[in-house]
């Protein structure tokens, strides 16, 4: 019986969060069917092979383009039916969290979010949850038979572990019912990298002084083309905009790479960034509580480190 793994996509491109997803449910060694709902690019629907589905499954009609959480547990639970598959395992991502709580109760299954780790089968079918932002784990049994599983962002390394597979069409039968929400008008936030989604994040916070210091934060996330995000009260004072801020309250984020310029590291701060693979954090205190939370960190004033980084990264 495969697992079926819900792919998200943006602009054709299938998101990072979404082979984590992939390369999870390969490694529970069931097998894996992959389904892919709008518009997705022909070698991203191929390429899901190389990181383990057996079978991609493509859902294209255009009404799918838009994220509609209803219209995409429909899909789901029809998928789950054909592919007589028990388990569902998605990002828990802004769309796939919703959309895993519909599946759920839409076919009775056990939901766990935010799982770290394969599930233990060896008594019952037991997963690892990350809870209060990362502080904590706790260890749930999924009793149902039926199983939605929503994993947490770099719980799972995609990497290449099969052959490309061709993508089958699948054909959906959607209703009025399904598409309760419309949305009516979306506009990009950024031109840039989406923080969300980013590998490398810059982040600035009260430390930077101002909103018209910003030229030197964004020079260096140009330069490693990344994200720029920003503490609470810098997007409160209008410094940055809203959808930057990072944090308990903002933006959660889980990039390979996390630079923390003039942030203190409150705790309400790191509960966005505690997924990051690396933090690198810039202060010019020595006793900034985020160096407690950093891989590597700079004691300086930003003002003269960060030129001087992103000169020296552009040197390479
Ligand atoms: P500060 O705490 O003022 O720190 C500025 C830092 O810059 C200091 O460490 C200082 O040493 C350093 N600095 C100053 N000048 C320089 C320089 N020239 N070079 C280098 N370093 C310099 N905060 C969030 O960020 N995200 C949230 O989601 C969030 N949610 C919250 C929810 C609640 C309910 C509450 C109560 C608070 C929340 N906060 C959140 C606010 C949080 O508690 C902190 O107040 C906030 O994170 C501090 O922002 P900061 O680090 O930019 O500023």
């Amino acid at each position: 019986m495969p697992v079926l793994v819900f792919v998200e996509s943006a602009e054709g491109k299938v998101k990072k969060t979404s082979l984590e997803a992939v390369a999870y449910a390969h490694a529970m060694g069931q097998g894996v069917t992959a389904i892919a709902l709008g518009n997705v690019d022909k070698e991203e629907l191929e390429a899901l092979g190389t990181y383990g589905a057996q079978k991609v499954l493509h859902a294209s009609d255009s009404k799918l383009n838009d994220g509609i959480i209803q219209a995409y547990a429909s899909v789901l639970v029809k998928a789950l039916q054909d592919e007589q598959a028990d388990i569902l395992v998605l990002a828990n991502s802004s769309l796939g969290t919703p959309v895993a709580a519909r599946v759920a109760a839409k076919i009775s299954a056990s939901l766990a979010s935010n799982v770290v780790e394969l599930p233990n089968t060896s008594a019952g079918f037991a997963v690892k949850r990350s809870i209060y932002t990362g502080k904590a784990f706790m260890q749930v049994e999924l009793k149902n038979q039926k199983k939605v599983i929503g994993i947490k962002k770099n719980a799972a390394e995609a990497k290449a572990v099969g052959l490309p597979v061709q993508a089958t069409p699948y054909a959906v039968t959607l209703n009025d019912a399904d598409f309760a929400v419309k949305i009516t008008s979306s506009e990009k936030a950024t031109g840039e990298v989406l923080l969300p989604e980013a590998n490398i994040v810059v982040s600035g916070g009260r430390g930077m002084k101002g909103p018209e210091h910003w030229g030197i934060l964004e020079e260096l996330a140009k330069t490693l083309h990344a994200a720029t995000g920003c503490s609470k009260p810098v997007s409160d004072m209008h410094w940055r905009p809203h959808h930057e801020h990072v944090g308990q309250t903002g933006v959660k984020v889980a990039p390979q790479l996390y630079i923390a310029v003039g942030i203190s590291g409150a705790i309400q701060h790191l509960a966005g960034v505690n997924s990051s693979k690396c933090i690198v954090v810039i202060n010019k205190d020595a006793d900034a509580p985020f160096f407690k939370a950093a891989d590597y960190g700079i004691v300086g004033d930003a003002f003269d480190v960060v030129p001087k980084l992103t000169a020296a990264i552009k040197a390479i």
